[in-house]
């Protein structure tokens, strides 16, 4: 090989990196644009108006020794210091224990501490310091609200952490979860123990516990609630304590079954709730939270229905978009726009309360249940909102 060889080879491997460069400034200065991020569909990120707290609510500083009264909440915030745990004691035997957003509701017996969750997030020496602030029994139970992993995910380092101090951790969770936790893979710790659907006892120590699992499909294909003997109830990804819902309804899978989950909670015997993120919960909230979805179904069956039924709503995208209009963009359009539709409906009534900057993602879970699920010819487009009693 002759100088020239060598010459072209370095002009070739220069030419490579000149060009990587070039790409990689395009491809930032693209990114940054927003250009290359769905470029039709742009949607802003909701500006904070309302932040957690309420005008109307008291908020009492978390305590590890004094019992909450029943109707206040906790001060802390939904993303406290990283890591650290808040602790609330409830009852005589329940406590309230929420880090990095996720919450774990503790039950101390005579001889172990039972759980209800463990998040992916957890760090189990984190977590049982935070317990022994107000015990020295060790963990010796864990219960699944759902097989949700984010909120039940943190089982295998707990699980690990207990085998470790030669503890078998007994895990207890409904038919419904076991079976989603064996569809995905053993995505969470499989239970030792598996309870029957519907309404069912369980016992730790001398205790019994409730675990309801009412419905097929709601919030997820398997939520449980578990009520202590002590009138704490806990159920996870449902209704806010004096908000409106997570946006998109906590990603739920069925609106109308998390509407019959929630009846079936307001039909229970409790004093005070563990939701599973932010704070204590009340039946209130969940009256509440009807009353903001009522209206979400009332939007639909007077602003969105009636152009539906009479063809006019097709017509009007197809003249707008012209005839090559396909199905797909005409259904990702018609969801947004009557989404935003609603959502102009109920935001004056509801803007006062937190998370209503996410009002619109709520919008868009209740028109996809109206449309694809309730037939106004039939009837009034609006679930039952009374309380189921239990079935004993
Ligand atoms: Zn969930």
């Amino acid at each position: 090989m002759g100088n020239d060889g060598l010459v072209r080879r370095l002009f070739a491997r220069l030419q490579l990196v000149l060009t990587t460069l070039v790409g990689v400034a395009f491809a930032n200065a693209a990114t940054a644009a927003g250009e290359r991020t769905f470029p039709f569909q742009h949607i802003e990120p909701a500006p904070l108006i309302n932040g957690w707290q309420m005008q109307s609510e008291t908020y009492v500083e978390p305590s590890v020794t004094e019992r909450l009264e029943v109707g206040k909440r906790i001060k802390v915030p939904d993303f406290g210091e990283p890591g650290r745990w808040y602790v609330q004691r409830l009852t005589e035997r329940t406590y309230f224990m929420i880090c990095n957003a996720f919450a774990t509701t503790a039950f101390v017996g005579d001889e172990g501490v039972l759980l209800v969750d463990a998040s992916n997030t957890v760090e189990p020496d984190d977590m049982f310091t935070a317990i022994r602030s107000f015990t020295d029994l060790p963990v010796r139970a864990l219960v699944y609200s759902h097989a949700h992993t984010d909120h039940t995910g943190g089982s295998f380092r707990l699980r690990d952490a207990l085998a470790a101090q030669d503890i078998e951790l007994r895990i207890v969770a409904s038919q419904s979860a076991a079976r989603e936790i064996r569809a995905h893979q053993d995505n969470v710790a499989p239970p030792t123990e598996i309870v029957e659907d519907g309404r069912s006892i369980f016992r730790f120590e001398k205790w019994d516990f409730v675990l309801g699992t009412p419905i097929v499909a709601a919030h997820s294909a398997a939520d449980s609630y578990v009520l202590t003997p002590d009138g704490v109830i806990m159920y996870v990804d449902f209704n806010y304590p004096g908000r409106v819902p997570l946006a998109y309804i906590s990603s739920s899978i069925n609106i109308t079954g998390w509407i019959d989950f929630l009846r079936h909670v307001l039909g229970e015997d409790w004093q005070i709730a563990n939701l599973g993120h932010a704070n204590v919960g009340y039946k209130r909230d969940i009256e509440r939270t009807f009353d903001y979805l009522g209206d979400l179904y009332d939007a639909y069956a007077t602003e969105i229905y009636p152009t539906w039924a009479t063809g006019s709503a097709i017509g009007a995208a197809v003249e707008k978009n012209g005839p090559g209009l396909t199905a797909g963009v005409f259904w990702g359009n018609y969801v947004d726009q009557s989404a935003e539709i609603m959502a102009q409906k109920v935001w004056p009534k509801w803007q006062h309360l937190p998370q209503s900057e996410v009002i619109r993602s709520h919008a868009y879970k209740v028109f996809e249940d109206c449309f694809l699920n309730w037939n106004p010819e039939v009837g009034a487009v609006r679930p039952d909102f009374t309380p189921i009693p239990p079935r004993r």
